[in-house]
């Protein structure tokens, strides 16, 4: 496979969240660095994991594809001024797109008001919908699971 000079070489690294950062845009890179600090003095949102096959969807499906499935999840379940069953709208479990919206305070508008100071009762606006969905495409990356790409470079230890 040729690694592309514009883009920098994959990380095998599970802890490594870089790639989504210097691929997609600088723009909200301090704003994720922030958010990332505050979600981790949190007890409760830095409790949030990617387990099993969950924590392999990243790298399955690529990064563009998370981004805008999330896009299209926020839209659906959060954007409107007035969410349907606002508070309920997001499962604990199922799906890792929801479990990092909790994990980064976007599951419902009271969240939202008070992690990202986006006021109840007015439809979130386009800018806000990437922003949010980017952090949450970044929350993921950095909790996934690389091993399958691992499994295909390294052999592993016959005795
Ligand atoms: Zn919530």
């Amino acid at each position: 496979m040729n690694s592309s000079t514009s883009l920098p070489s994959p990380c095998s690294s599970s802890s490594c969240g870089m790639r989504l950062f210097q691929q997609l845009s600088p723009l909200y890179a301090p704003y994720w660095q922030d958010l990332s600090k505050r979600l981790t003095a949190s007890p409760f949102r830095s409790r949030f994991r990617l387990k099993g096959k969950d924590a392999r969807i990243l790298p399955k499906k690529g990064n563009d594809r998370i981004l805008l499935e999330t896009e299209q999840i926020l839209t659906q379940r959060i954007a409107d001024a007035f969410p349907f069953k606002d508070g309920r709208q997001t499962p604990m479990r199922g799906y890792p797109i929801f479990i990092a919206q909790h994990a980064c305070g976007i599951c419902c508008r009271s969240c939202l008001e008070k992690w990202h100071h986006i006021p109840k009762g007015r439809p979130l606006t386009r800018a806000e919908i990437e922003k949010l969905s980017w952090c949450i495409t970044a929350w993921i990356e950095e909790h996934s699971s690389f091993e399958e790409e691992k499994g295909e470079f390294y052999t592993p230890e016959l005795f």
